[in-house]
């Protein structure tokens, strides 16, 4: 994008600084067999995909084709008016975020550091997943379940369908997709499964680390 360009008129700056699909962080096969290939290939190519397009085709035009993804949201969260650029914008940062949740050389042990941490806060590592997992599980209908920092201490929360946790002030750390596109070609109505097994073989302690800081 070239900001300097005196022949651009504010159209073309518009048009060049639409969001964009951020690439996959692995293979779409990566994370088989607990995910396999043809839900991801659904999940990222068309859901993630098609909050990307919808979201540039509300915005064009718009004083949000200026903003940040992050901006949008902030700027739209609430505002019944604004619900359908608010829920593809927080979508299709709920879904990147989730990406970097997962990954292929997850699940296991946590980290010396994170253990301590997650040890602190839950009294061991097994309580925190299966309090994650809870409210994973127990998100009624279409939703996300996090782990977050909200005034330093950890917390696990859930929110419903594209809401999330930037905008009440908390910290996102981690996240696990709980709305059927995310499991149900592999599990089918077995939500459970699909939640243990994330959290036992690909749970991406080294990003909740990184999000810490
Ligand atoms: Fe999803």
């Amino acid at each position: 994008m070239n900001l300097m360009d005196p022949g651009n008129s504010s159209d073309v700056l518009r048009a060049t600084s639409s969001i964009v699909l951020p690439p996959l962080p692995y293979a779409e096969n990566a994370l088989e067999p607990v995910i396999t290939a043809k839900t991801l290939s659904f999940h990222y190519g068309k859901h993630h995909k098609a909050y990307v397009d919808n979201l540039n085709k509300l915005i064009t035009g718009t004083d949000y084709s200026d903003l940040s993804l992050e901006e949008i949201i902030k700027g739209t969260a609430g505002r019944t008016e604004r619900a359908a650029i608010f829920n593809n914008a927080a979508q299709i940062w709920n879904h990147t975020f989730y990406w970097n949740s997962l990954s292929p050389k997850g699940g296991g042990e946590p980290p010396s550091a994170l253990k301590n941490t997650l040890e602190a806060s839950y009294g061991s590592v097994d309580a925190f997943k299966k309090e994650l997992a809870a409210a994973a599980v127990s998100q009624f209908g279409s939703g996300w379940a996090w782990l977050v920092l909200e005034d330093d201490k950890l917390k696990v929360i859930k929110t419903a369908n594209a809401e999330d946790p930037l905008t009440t002030g908390k910290k996102p750390l981690l996240t696990i997709d709980v709305w059927e596109h995310a499991y149900y070609l592999d599990y089918q109505n077995r939500r459970p499964d699909y939640v243990n097994a994330v959290l036992e073989k690909l749970i991406n302690w080294e990003f909740i680390l990184q999000n810490i800081g």
